[in-house]
């Protein structure tokens, strides 16, 4: 029988909506089930007919960028997911000010934006999410990070079907953290750039993606830095002396280029890695004696399997509810 939900969405979307739809191959990580329904929303009617829907049928709502910051539950998730499709793409340079589509990719838009001869934004070549992932991330790398160049956020409101102009300043935005409200959905934002060298910032772009190759398991699917740094120290660095490194569950592992990565392999699960995370929670205690708060968010009800007691077992708080 057709799930009435994907019925409804289908017919009123103009972007695809699928229902079972696998969210392992959205994410960097490669594992976890599938979301009862994807939305790949188009434009602001489909993000307005997610959150109608969600609310007739009480569904909780996720956004996903490029899932490069997300572990997914084994079991799937059981709301609608939604991806910003390439009708929120597209740059608009206005004087000094660049506003971006929500769906636009870091990576090429530091390229761009060098080349376009503006400067301090190579810090996201390497930063593999979107502009919507970072703005409620508050990405950054290289001593930079999204807010230095945020002028606003375009936000559309899931329960109201609105388009509102956040400042930055009102955001609540911190080390890898935002007070975004759970049903914004960032759609566009406004960036505040300077003049530059290309040359000098391509070059800059150069030692970062060398770095990185140098420094991070690049080759294998990964999240980047599973736990944020505690104030003062790198997560990598405790992880490392606390002797993780390889420490490896199923098909998860610590990786031993750069302890603060979780690699995975094929066959892998969401539990391996939720399992990996929980051992380094344990070893990190009981070595240095400071708890590790993971940056990676998660979606659906991940499960370590094994006792240890789980410091996240739910999702996070940006997963809307009606
Ligand atoms: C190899 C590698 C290196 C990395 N290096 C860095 C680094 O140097 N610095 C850094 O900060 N991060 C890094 N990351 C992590 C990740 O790229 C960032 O957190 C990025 O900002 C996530 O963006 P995303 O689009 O992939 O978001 P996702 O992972 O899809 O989602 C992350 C969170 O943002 C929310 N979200 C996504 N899009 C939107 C939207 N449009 N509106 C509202 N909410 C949204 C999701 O619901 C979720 O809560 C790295 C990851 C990898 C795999």
């Amino acid at each position: 029988m057709s799930d009435p939900v994907v019925s409804e969405l289908a017919a009123t979307c103009h972007g695809k909506v699928e229902a079972d739809a696998s969210l392992a191959s959205l994410t960097t990580l490669r594992v976890g089930g599938p979301a009862r329904v994807l939305v790949t929303a188009e434009q602001d009617h489909d993000l307005a007919a997610v959150g109608e829907v969600c609310r007739r049928h009480r569904l909780p709502w996720a956004v996903i960028g490029r899932g490069s910051n997300l572990l997914v539950a084994d079991a799937g998730w059981p709301g609608v997911a939604i991806v910003l499709g390439r009708g929120y793409r597209g740059l608009e340079l206005v004087g000094e000010r660049l506003r971006v589509g929500a769906a636009e990719p870091l990576p090429s838009l530091a390229v761009r934006i060098a080349d376009a001869g503006y400067r301090g934004f190579a810090w996201a070549c390497s930063v593999p999410g979107t502009i919507g992932g970072a703005v409620r991330m508050n990405a950054g790398a290289h001593g930079a990070e999204l807010r230095d160049h945020l002028v606003e956020a375009e936000l559309f409101r899931l329960s109201t079907g609105t388009r509102e102009l956040w400042p930055a300043t009102t955001l609540g935005l911190a080390y890898r953290s935002s007070e975004l409200p759970a049903d914004a959905v960032v759609v566009a934002a406004t960036l505040a750039l300077d003049r530059g060298d290309p040359e000098e910032e391509r070059a800059a772009i150069a030692r970062i993606r060398a770095w990185r190759r140098t420094h991070q398991p690049l080759n294998e699917p990964n999240c980047g830095s599973v736990f944020t740094n505690p104030p003062g120290d790198s997560a990598g660095r405790l992880i490392d002396v606390a002797g993780c490194k390889g420490l490896r569950v199923g098909g998860a592992e610590v990786s031993r280029r750069h302890a603060n990565f979780i690699v995975t392999r094929p066959g892998a699960t969401a539990t391996d890695v939720a399992t990996v995370i929980e051992r380094v929670v344990a070893a990190v205690e009981s070595d240095a004696g400071l708890t590790l708060r993971p940056e990676v968010r998660r979606l659906g009800t991940v499960v370590a399997d094994h006792d240890l007691p789980t410091s996240w077992s739910t999702d996070d708080p940006e997963v809307g509810r009606p």
